[in-house]
């Protein structure tokens, strides 16, 4: 059985990674800060949670984290949709702890197991890690600089057999992502998705980590761009309907329905 580290269990992306690889046969450590989501979750796939915050994260924390062979660093997100020449400095600080420092901290702790193991790094950054756009300039330049960390570290491990790869997905419907970057503001968080036919959700994403950390171990992939069809380029989102004649795929667990 292969075992999984996934930051940013306790929601979204992260959830869904989490069930996703427990169900194909992982063996699945579950990493946030919210204790009763994040156990609830473990509960539900047989998985183990460790309360953490990536941007304090210790040794001892994971210890029961005997053997690595995925880390995928999902924690993250965004605060605010302010302009550069109003942004908060705390907001970007806290992108950037988390975004950028978080995946650093855990990287860090868990690389020796991932040599040991020849494993995989997955790294959750963003399309915004490709460009600015307006009011995107904290949360661009920390998913820049998450993309330039994971850049860097996979010339670094020329010649370790450790794979790394960088997933960017562009619009992921998730519960809570547009929530905390609007403060809590549930209409703003809603506008953002409205009219649009089909945004990803947490469990597209979760394929794809999937089909990554099952290739085999020589296969490195070193960057997936992922977005709707709806989204043909930050700037170039369609709302309306695209005239689906398939059905929408079925989601195995709330995260995609925004159940909760
Ligand atoms: P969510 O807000 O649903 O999930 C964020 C997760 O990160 C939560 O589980 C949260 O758990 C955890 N987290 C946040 N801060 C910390 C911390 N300091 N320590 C430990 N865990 C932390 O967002 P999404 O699932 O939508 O996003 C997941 C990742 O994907 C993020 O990195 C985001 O930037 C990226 N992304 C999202 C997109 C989207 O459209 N949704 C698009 C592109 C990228 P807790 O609060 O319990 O600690």
């Amino acid at each position: 059985m292969k075992t999984a580290v996934i930051t940013g269990a306790s929601s979204g992306i992260g959830e869904g990674c989490a069930r996703l690889l427990a169900r194909s046969g992982w063996k699945v450590f579950l990493m946030a800060r919210r204790r009763e989501r994040l156990e609830n979750i473990a509960r539900e796939i047989n998985g183990h949670a460790i309360i953490l915050d990536v941007t304090k994260a210790q040794e001892v924390e994971i210890g029961l984290v005997t053997h690595c062979d995925l880390l995928v660093n999902c924690a993250g997100g965004a605060l605010g949709l302010d302009a550069v020449r109003q942004a908060n400095a705390d907001d970007w600080t806290s992108m950037f702890n988390t975004n950028v420092l978080g995946t650093l901290r855990m990287t860090q702790l868990l690389l020796p197991r991932l040599i040991a193991s020849q494993g995989c790094i997955i790294n959750i950054t963003s399309t915004a890690a490709l460009g600015g756009y307006e009011g995107g300039g904290g949360y661009c330049a920390a998913k820049s600089a998450q993309r330039a960390l994971t850049q860097s570290l996979r010339l670094e491990m020329k010649g370790v057999p450790v794979r790394i790869t960088e997933v960017l997905p562009g619009m992921v419907h998730t519960p809570e992502f547009s929530l905390n970057r609007f403060c809590g503001d549930a209409e703003r968080a809603k506008a953002v998705y409205e009219n649009v036919d089909r945004p990803l959700s947490a469990e597209d994403i979760a394929q794809v980590v999937a089909t990554v950390a099952e290739l085999p171990a020589h296969v490195n992939v070193d960057e997936i761009v992922v977005r709707p069809v709806a989204q043909r380029a930050q700037h170039a989102l369609f709302r309306g309907s695209l005239g689906w004649r398939e059905a929408p795929p079925v989601a195995h667990s709330p995260v995609n329905e925004g159940e909760r």
